[in-house]
This record gives C-alpha cells, sequence and structure tokens, in this order.
C-alpha cells in the first residue's frame, strides 16, 4: 500500500474526506464589473462569441472565443496590478512562483456585521478576536473576509454603486499593514467585485489593500463565494492565475480542499 501523502490525499478525494468547495462565481455577461469614474480606462465585461456548434461552420465541434478584462468575476490580483508593485521579482501572473497558487485559508466571518453595514471594515480588533477562537494566522496565508456580499445576486446591488461612489465591505486601512508585516500573509481575499472596500478611494493611502498588499508581493482574490462553506481555519486555497505574460491578474477558478 502506498501511503505517501499524496496517496493519502487522493484517497480522501474519493472517500469524500476531503471535499472540494467552488469559490469562484459564474463568468457570462452579467458578470459585474468595477466601475471607475469616465476619466479612466474601462475593463470590458466578459463576452463569448460562438465560433461554431455541430453546424456548417463546424459540423462536430462547438467552441467560442472569449474575451474580457483581467479582473472580471471570481479573479486573481498580481502585484504588479498596482503601481507600488510595479518593479517587484515574479510580480505577474506568468512568474509568480507556481507554489505560492497553493495556501492555507483563514477566514473571518463578517456576515452579520456587513448585512448591517454595507460600508463595514474589518479591524486588527476582529483579527485578534478570530485568533483568540482558532490560534494565530500562520506566516502564508489567505485572510478571506467573508460578507455574504456574493448572495447579491443582482448585478447592481453587488455594486452597490451611489453617486459618493460604491458602498461595499473591505478591510480598514489600519488592517492591512498589520496582516503583511505581522502575520506576513499572502494576500487577501473578499467577495466584493475588488479586495478593498466601497470607498477606499479615500482612505489614507488610498486603495490600502491594493497599495500595501501588492507593494509588498502579495497578492489579492475578488469576488469570492462560497466562503460560508469553509471553516475558519483549515482550507487549503487552490488559485492558479492564468499564465498571461505580463499580467497583471486573471479570472480564476478557485478551489477549496476541506477535510471533515
Ligand atoms: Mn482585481
Amino acid at each position: 500500500m502506498n501511503d505517501s501523502i499524496l496517496a493519502q490525499l487522493a484517497r480522501a478525494l474519493v472517500s469524500g474526506a476531503v471535499q472540494v468547495i467552488d469559490l469562484s462565481q459564474p463568468l457570462d455577461s452579467a458578470t459585474a464589473v468595477i466601475n471607475l469614474p469616465p476619466e479612466f480606462g474601462k475593463s470590458l465585461p466578459f463576452r463569448l462569441d460562438e465560433i461554431s456548434k455541430y453546424d456548417s461552420r463546424g459540423p462536430a465541434w462547438y467552441w467560442n472565443n472569449f474575451s474580457c478584462g483581467e479582473h472580471t468575476g471570481t479573479h486573481f490580483d498580481a502585484p504588479i496590478h498596482w503601481m507600488t508593485g510595479k518593479d517587484l521579482p515574479d510580480n505577474a501572473t506568468d512568474t509568480i512562483p507556481v507554489q505560492k497558487f497553493l495556501a492555507p485559508a483563514c477566514v473571518i466571518d463578517a456576515s452579520r456585521e456587513a448585512s448591517a453595514n454595507a460600508d463595514f471594515l474589518l479591524t486588527r480588533a476582529h483579527i485578534e478576536e478570530w485568533e483568540a477562537n482558532n490560534g494565530r494566522i500562520e506566516p502564508g496565508s489567505w485572510v478571506l473576509m467573508r460578507t455574504d456580499w456574493s448572495k447579491r445576486r443582482d448585478p447592481a446591488a453587488f455594486l452597490n454603486m451611489r453617486e459618493d461612489g460604491a458602498h461595499v465591505p473591505g478591510p480598514h486601512p489600519d488592517l492591512v499593514p498589520f496582516l503583511v508585516r505581522e502575520r506576513e500573509v499572502i494576500g487577501w481575499g473578499s467577495e466584493g467585485v475588488g479586495t478593498d472596500a466601497g470607498q477606499a478611494f479615500q482612505f489614507n493611502p488610498p486603495f490600502p489593500c491594493h497599495s500595501i498588499m501588492h507593494g509588498n508581493n502579495r497578492f489579492g482574490l475578488a469576488s469570492l463565494t462560497n466562503l460560508d462553506r469553509l471553516p475558519p481555519k483549515g482550507a487549503l486555497l487552490i488559485t492558479p492565475a492564468l499564465k498571461i505574460v505580463l499580467g497583471s491578474g486573471s479570472p480564476c477558478r478557485v478551489l477549496a480542499l476541506v477535510a471533515d
């Protein structure tokens, strides 16, 4: 009997002792895309163009062309995405060391706070309360903020734009440097359209999750779903970005392995 750790994992996957949870949203033309003010460049929505479907254009085969922005739907943010990370080594989707696409996840449940307040910001105090119950966040872990925001199926409610910008929960600006320097996290994941809070343009620094995470060669995951199916600690995330040369990110089929 082969008792290598991978053989044990393979058996656990077959028996269901280890489950695979899909943390990705479906990708189609209705997938919400971030709305920037009109003076900025625009990320295009996902688009599928049929090439053939068992017809005169291809009698035995079905296939499509697709196009979208790199940051569409459930996606991975690479450090090169932000100005602060532009000169770091191995900072793009094609050069990030592949072992970094497998990492443990800590899931912070802020669903109650987020349902009461769309501008809820997760603070260091919340993390310390989580650590009192679950132990310290280990270096190299993802921190995922569960808000149940992904249950907003209507794109307008999901983006939650008002005249003064988007109103979506995210990390407090003081939390991000704490996670980077004192917990050495691999990145931050959220259920909103981006990793930062909707009002983060007016934080100091603006967009701290982008500015500080990527400035320290850490990553982001946005538009996650099914975080309510993960334990607070113990899930293993699989997050391979597409190998786009000099890509700033890519749509990603984010999977979590969860043991019984
Ligand atoms: Mn992004």
